[in-house]
């Protein structure tokens, strides 16, 4: 009995399997405040469950298309252009089971053995993994907490080389906040459009959450010219607080669209007919409630970032988007192994958090703030007393 080589290439997500640990805890009778993984504590907006519940009533309980219902990839193709500024047409537009399912099609329908994928670090802990079990190299991009953690286009230019094929953008971005302005975009363009092969996955899951007061920048909008090599993924899980019911969105060309549906066809089919339902609801109801949660995480990050700052030995820079802080606990690591035994001694102390190795950094930890005001206040206080 053995596992695939492919598999042997990846380990689980340390994401989910904190998150796990931190309910295993809890259903034990432990106090444990998780702040491991990204999901909004916000309840689902109501008019988008009443969609599941009528869904459910009318017998949507079928198979749908493979890659989305037409009236979801509707909605999707409404999303990308009025939130995005992104035009597509439905054809160019595919629904998965999570932002997820989304990369791990794109990068397995495209990246061969020894083919290389750019990836900022810290990255968000799936990407590397996918891309190993595609085959392909991940070729990390360090930024730094000086810099918010962003390259530059000229820090680009410096990792391709003749097997780049893709480059993962991520902003606002998980595990940092760091968000790209339009013009450090256009740059990254610039540099782009001097190699043609090369495509461009902008995850943009986190788009609704920036803290800039600038809108969202993203490169299929900024650069048109480029649009035919760039796959944009975007979805309703962060921001209409819809994590469980599954369902990312993907606009992108055409070939990569049908290929990534290929794939989807033999992996799960089509995504949730109920939780596509609800995705409707969500695209197309009211979305001004999302600045009243936008403002509430902003409120939230304050709060988290001068309570960690506030501990000795601690810091991090005050994210611009998303709901994660990247703390650095490099002058504390004397005392402890590694980050991840930092991270155990965090949840011996009541927190879950997740060590930024899991995200390619190192000698800190990522929390995630979206959770309420109270747990956050509390769980600082146990941070710091766990390393007084
Ligand atoms: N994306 C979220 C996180 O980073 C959810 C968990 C996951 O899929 O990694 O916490």
């Amino acid at each position: 009995m053995h596992i695939s080589t492919a598999l042997s290439r990846i380990a689980p997500s340390q994401t989910t399997a904190m998150t796990d640990r931190a309910t295993q805890l809890r259903e034990e009778g432990r106090d444990v405040i998780s702040l491991s993984v990204g999901e909004p504590d916000f309840d689902t907006p109501p008019q988008v469950v009443a969609a599941a519940k009528a869904a459910l009533d009318a017998g949507q309980t079928k198979y749908t298309p493979v890659g989305g219902t037409s009236r979801l990839k509707q909605a999707a193709a409404l999303h990308f252009a009025r939130d995005l500024g992104i035009e597509v047409p439905a054809s160019q537009v595919t629904v998965s089971a999570g932002g997820k399912q989304a990369i791990f099609h794109a990068m397995l329908a495209t990246v061969s053995e020894g083919d290389e994928v750019i990836v900022p670090s810290p990255w968000w802990v799936s990407y590397p993994e996918i891309i190993h079990f595609a085959g392909g190299k991940v070729i990390p991009l360090h930024t730094h907490a000086k810099d918010n953690f962003r390259f530059t286009a000229a820090d680009l230019e410096a990792q391709i080389g003749p097997r780049t094929q893709w480059v993962m953008l991520n902003s606002p971005g998980n595990p940092t906040g760091a968000c790209y302005p339009a013009d450090m975009l256009l740059g990254i363009g610039e540099v782009l459009r001097h190699h043609p092969r090369i495509m461009v996955l902008s995850d943009d899951i986190y788009a609704p959450i920036n803290y800039t007061g600038a809108p969202h920048a993203t490169l299929a909008n900024l650069c048109p010219d480029l649009a035919d090599r760039i796959l944009t993924i975007s979805g309703v899980s962060k921001s209409h607080a819809m994590t469980g019911f599954r369902i990312g969105v993907a606009a992108g060309p055409e070939w990569l669209i049908k290929a990534m549906e290929r794939l989807q066809s033999h992996s799960s089919g089509n995504p949730c007919s109920i939780s596509q339902a609800a995705a409707v609801a969500a695209f197309e109801g009211p979305q001004d409630f999302l600045d009243a949660w936008r403002e509430r995480f902003r409120v939230r990050r304050d709060l988290v970032v001068s309570a960690i700052n506030a501990i000795p030995g601690l810091s991090t820079p005050t994210p611009d988007g998303a709901f994660y802080c990247m703390v650095d606990a490099a002058p504390l690591m004397a005392r402890f192994e590694d980050d991840k035994a930092l991270a155990l001694h965090l949840l011996e102390h009541g927190v879950a958090i997740v060590p930024a190795s899991a995200f390619g950094g190192r000698n800190g930890f990522r929390i995630s703030f979206a959770a309420d005001d109270a747990k956050l206040a509390e769980a600082c206080r146990r941070i710091a007393g766990a390393l007084a």
